[in-house]
C-alpha cells in the first residue's frame, strides 16, 4: 500500500571554497564533493536531504532522468551512509515474507534483480550464497509452507523445499525438519553500494554537502521576495541548515530514515506516522567458528510479532553475525543500551502509539532486552538451528537502529509512506516516511517509484 497522504548562486562548474568545503566534509574525508563554491549564493532545483542508500539512490535516479536539473543532497553526517545503510544485516532479500500485492513485495522482488545488475555493472562484489527458512517444530510446519505458497506468489524465482537429509546437504551443521531453500538471496555491503550510488550521482554533475543538517524549510512570500527577487521566484524554497549556509530550491524530497517524521513535520505534515527507533544487537562468530555456516540461516517467522527472528548472516568480510534482536532504543542514533536521548525517549513513550505496542507485545519485549543482554539466552535461541554452536564461539557485535513507522494504535507501518504538507511550502515537498527493511534490496525499485511520484507532483 502506497500513502499519500543568505542564499547561493551556482551552476555546474562553481569553483570550491575549502574553508566551507572542510565544514562540509570534514579534512581527509574520502567523501570528496563536487567542487563547489559555498561562499556565493547558491540554488538547484531540487534538494535531497538524506545521504542514506533512498536519499543517494533516488538522488541517482532523477538526475538520469532530468540532466539538465540541478540537484544536490544534504547529509548531517561526515560521511554518507553513516545510519540504516551502513548498520544491517547486508543481506539481499529475495521477497518471499512480504504479503503478495503489497508494494513491498513488488519492490524486494524487483530490487533485487536490479541490486545485482548494478553490483555488476559497477564492479561491487556481492556473494549469492543462498537462505534456508528452516523449520524445527512441528507447528512451524504449515507456517513455513505458507511462507512457501506467499514467496511463489510474490514471484520469487527458484524456491525449493527440502527435509532434514536436504538442509545437511546444504548447511552440514543445521538441524531442522523442513526448510524453503532460496538460492538467489545473498550479500553485499549496502554501505558501499549506497556511496557507489552517491558516486555516480556526482558523476553525473550532482552535489553532495555533508555535514549539512537540516533545520528548517521555509517558502518564500512576496514580502521575503523583495531580499532576492528573482531568486524568490524562481527558487522560493529555501533551506535553513545548522551552521551552514541556507540553500535554495524549487522543490524538495527528504528521506530521512531515522529522522524522517520530524522532517516531514517543518513542512505542516502529521505528526504520524511517528517513527520509533528499535535497536537490534548482533553477535559475531569468532574466526575460527566462522565455517560454522555456509550462507544465511533464518527461522520461520513467528507471524504474531513483527520482525523476522534472529538468524545467521555471513559478510562480504568472511565474518558472521547472528541477530539482530529488536529493542526499544533509548535514542534514534543510539547504538548503545546506555546511549539515552531524554527528548527522543520523551518523544516515544509519550507516544500513544508506543505505549499500545509495548502492551502489546510486553513478554515479547522483555525477553527481547533480557537475551540481549545475556549472550548465553541469545545463543539459545540459535542453538535450535545450529546445535553445535557454544556462547563461547560468539562474541558481541555492532548494532543497528531501525526506523519502524508507527500509527496511533500502535500497528507498524509496513508499506512505504509518501507525504507532501500544506501550502505553497508542502506542495513543493515529498517526503519519504517510512522505507522499512528490505529497503535497501529495494532501493533501487523504491528509487523509480520516488522519481515518478516526484515527477507528478512537481510537474517535472
Ligand atoms: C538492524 C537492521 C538490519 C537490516 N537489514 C537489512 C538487510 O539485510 N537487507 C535490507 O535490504 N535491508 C535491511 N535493513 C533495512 C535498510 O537498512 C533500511 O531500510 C535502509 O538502509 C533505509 O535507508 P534510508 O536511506 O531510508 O535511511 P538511512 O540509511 O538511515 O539514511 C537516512 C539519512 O538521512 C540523514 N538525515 C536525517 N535527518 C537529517 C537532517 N535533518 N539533515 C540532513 N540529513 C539528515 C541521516 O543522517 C541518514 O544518513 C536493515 C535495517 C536495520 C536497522
Amino acid at each position: 500500500m502506497l500513502r499519500r497522504s543568505a542564499p547561493f548562486a551556482g551552476g555546474r562548474n562553481a569553483v570550491v571554497s575549502w574553508s566551507f568545503l572542510r565544514r562540509c566534509i570534514g579534512a581527509g574525508s574520502t567523501h570528496d564533493l563536487h567542487s563547489r563554491s559555498m561562499n556565493t549564493a547558491r540554488s538547484y532545483d531540487i534538494a535531497i536531504v538524506g545521504g542514506g542508500i533512498i536519499g543517494l539512490a533516488t538522488a541517482q535516479r532523477l538526475i538520469t532522468l532530468y540532466p539538465n536539473l540541478t540537484f544536490c543532497v544534504l547529509e548531517k553526517e561526515k560521511q554518507l551512509s553513516t545510519h540504516q545503510t551502513g548498520h544491517n544485516s547486508g543481506v539481499v532479500h529475495c521477497g518471499i515474507y512480504y504479503k503478495p500485492g503489497t508494494l513491498k513485495a513488488k519492490l524486494c522482488v524487483e530490487g533485487l534483480d536490479l541490486t545485482y545488475k548494478y553490483c555488476d555493472e559497477n564492479g561491487i562484489p556481492y556473494k549469492k550464497c543462498g537462505k534456508l527458512i528452516v523449520a524445527v517444530e512441528d507447528k512451524e510446519i504449515p507456517l513455513l509452507n505458507n511462507l512457501f505458497d506467499r514467496g511463489k506468489m510474490n514471484g520469487v524465482r527458484d524456491l525449493t523445499m527440502v527435509d532434514k537429509k536436504g538442509i545437511k546437504e546444504i548447511e552440514p551443521n543445521c538441524e531442522g525438519m523442513f526448510a524453503i531453500v532460496s538460492p538467489n538471496t545473498g550479500i553485499v555491503d549496502w554501505a558501499q553500494v549506497s556511496n557507489s550510488y552517491g558516486e555516480n550521482f556526482k558523476k553525473a554533475g550532482g552535489d553532495i554537502y555533508t555535514s549539512y543538517h537540516v533545520n528548517d524549510f521555509s517558502c518564500a512570500t512576496e514580502s521575503s521576495r523583495s531580499q532576492s527577487k528573482e531568486e524568490g521566484l524562481t527558487h522560493p524554497v529555501t533551506i535553513h541548515g545548522k551552521d551552514v549556509p541556507a540553500i535554495n530550491c524549487r522543490y524538495v524530497i527528504t528521506c530521512g530514515g531515522l529522522y524522517s517524521d520530524r522532517l516531514a513535520e517543518k513542512s505542516g505534515c502529521s505528526r504520524v506516522p511517528r517513527i520509533v527507533p528499535f535497536r537490534g544487537d548482533y553477535l559475531v562468530l569468532k574466526p575460527d567458528k566462522s565455517n560454522l555456516v555456509n550462507g544465511n540461516i533464518y527461522p520461520v517467522p513467528d507471524p504474531n510479532f513483527p520482525f523476522l527472528g534472529v538468524h545467521f548472516t555471513p559478510r562480504m568480510d568472511g565474518s558472521v553475525w547472528l541477530g539482530p534482536n529488536a529493542v526499544l532504543a533509548f535514542a534514534r542514533e543510539g547504538y548503545k543500551l546506555w546511549n539515552v536521548n531524554l527528548r527522543d525517549l520523551g518523544d516515544a513513550l509519550a507516544f500513544r502509539g508506543l505505549r499500545k505496542l509495548m502492551y502489546k507485545y510486553f513478554t515479547f519485549g522483555v525477553g527481547e532486552y533480557y537475551r540481549g543482554i545475556y549472550i548465553a539466552a541469545q545463543v539459545k535461541q540459535l542453538q535450535k538451528y545450529v546445535p553445535k554452536l557454544t556462547a563461547n564461539d560468539v562474541i558481541r557485535g555492532p548494532s543497528g537502529v531501525r526506523a519502524q513507522a508507527l500509527d496511533v494504535d500502535g500497528n507498524l507501518v509496513d508499506d512505504f509512506v509518501f507525504d507532501g504538507g500544506v501550502g505553497d511550502l508542502g506542495s513543493r515537498m515529498l517526503h519519504v516516511r517510512n522505507a522499512p527493511s528490505p529497503a535497501a534490496t529495494s532501493s533501487l525499485a523504491i528509487a523509480k517509484m520516488v522519481a515518478e511520484e516526484a515527477t507528478q507532483r512537481f510537474h517535472l
